[in-house]
């Protein structure tokens, strides 16, 4: 009987896991969201032969493991079951593997640095352990509860590299950062876990400072790579996680035309998506159906800061999705507040 592997959580939305999954051993891999109450179960005599861990069950599994890896002993959370022929249950932690992983591939040695980490779950505990064992000189976590907290940041600006673990400037509230790296003037590395968007406002913050960093989807496919090693037992090449990465990024980032009125982007645009089978969308187009007149009508009315006001607006909501064709006009990029909104998934 084929063997069956998947994603175990309590709300698993959409997941890039199975397609990750696919890429590496294209065996059967689903989701399973489960209630509290159904993960021992699960766990001990459900149908896989080897699953993955998400939120919130990490630390609910490790007790139902017979052994353990050193990483998810020390961390305490495991992310990667695997069912062994005798029925027994041996737990991982490839997150752990993955966040080493993403550091590597964008340069980030922390070593000898002082680090911050923010926030304080599961994904935490992961970055601290793999921050350390690089041999970090000082790792301080900032949590909204905590000693350190958003509060008395000024206390860190000598760190020297900063991994955010919190869920701030994820999709939706794509516009939200955890803190700003203005206060951090030695800082030389940010890593964020999170993958959507591609570029979140910490990592822009980054990028505009020139401050090497790197985002979370690497991470993911690391953490995917190791776990298709536990799950087949036997070594995957290194490479494909940038392959993985590669191909995921040009399905999600959407691609975006800029340019003057009569020079095509609408027609072009149109035509990319319908050969990429994307939705498409045109900021002008957005903008009249919202002001219920034509642009030249707004600008006539209103004048141009109106139009500006409400190209602003529609671009923000449109381009934190992802795998879309986006027509603007030229005069978008003379608005430095439309850059990110640009720059973060396109
Ligand atoms: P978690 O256990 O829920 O922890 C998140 C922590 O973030 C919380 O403990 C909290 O710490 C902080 N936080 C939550 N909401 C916040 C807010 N509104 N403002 C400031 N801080 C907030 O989740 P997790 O499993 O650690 O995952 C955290 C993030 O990492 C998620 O976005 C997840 O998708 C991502 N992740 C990515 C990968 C990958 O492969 N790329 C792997 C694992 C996780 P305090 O209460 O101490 O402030």
């Amino acid at each position: 009987m084929e063997k069956c592997y998947g994603l175990i959580g309590e709300h698993l939305g959409h997941s890039f896991s199975p397609q990750i999954h696919r890429m590496l051993g294209g065996y059967a891999y689903s989701l399973y969201e489960l209630a509290p109450d159904e993960v021992a179960e699960f766990v001990k005599s459900g149908p896989l032969a080897g699953m993955n861990v998400t939120i919130p069950y990490k630390k609910t599994v490790l007790p139902l493991c017979d052994t353990l890896s050193d990483a998810a002993r020390a961390i305490g959370s495991v992310n990667t079951v695997v069912r062994r022929p005798d029925g027994s249950l041996y737990g991982d932690n490839t997150d752990y593997y993955g966040f080493i992983w993403l550091l590597r591939s964008a340069g980030l040695d922390p070593r000898g640095k002082k680090v911050l980490v923010l926030g304080s779950g599961g994904a935490s505990l992961t970055v601290q352990a793999a921050a350390k064992a690089l041999g970090a000189r000082e790792v301080v976590v900032i949590s909204r509860t905590g000693e350190n907290h958003y509060g008395n940041l000024e206390r860190h600006a000598d760190a020297q590299m900063i991994f955010n673990t919190t869920p701030v400037g994820m999709y939706p509230e794509v516009d939200r950062a955890p803190l700003s790296l203005e206060g951090f003037p030695e800082c030389c590395g940010v890593a964020d876990l999170i993958y959507n968007p591609a570029n979140t406002r910490l990592l822009l913050d980054a990028q505009a400072r020139r401050i090497p960093c790197a985002g979370g989807l690497g991470m993911l496919a690391a953490q995917a790579k190791a776990a298709a090693e536990l799950f087949l037992g036997q070594e995957i090449p290194e490479a494909r996680v940038g392959e993985i990465v590669r191909r995921i990024e040009r399905q999600t980032k959407n691609i975006v035309l800029v340019g003057m009125p009569g020079c095509g982007k609408s027609t072009v645009g149109r035509l990319i998506a319908r050969e990429l089978e994307r939705p498409f969308a045109d900021t002008d187009e957005l903008v009249e159906r919202r002001c219920g007149c034509t642009i030249p009508e707004l600008f006539a009315r209103q004048g141009e800061a109106a139009f500006r006001a409400l190209e602003h607006q529609v671009l923000a909501e449109i381009a934190k999705e992802s795998g879309m064709v986006i027509a603007t006009g030229g005069g978008i990029v003379t608005n430095p507040d439309n850059l990110p909104l640009l720059r973060q998934n396109s």
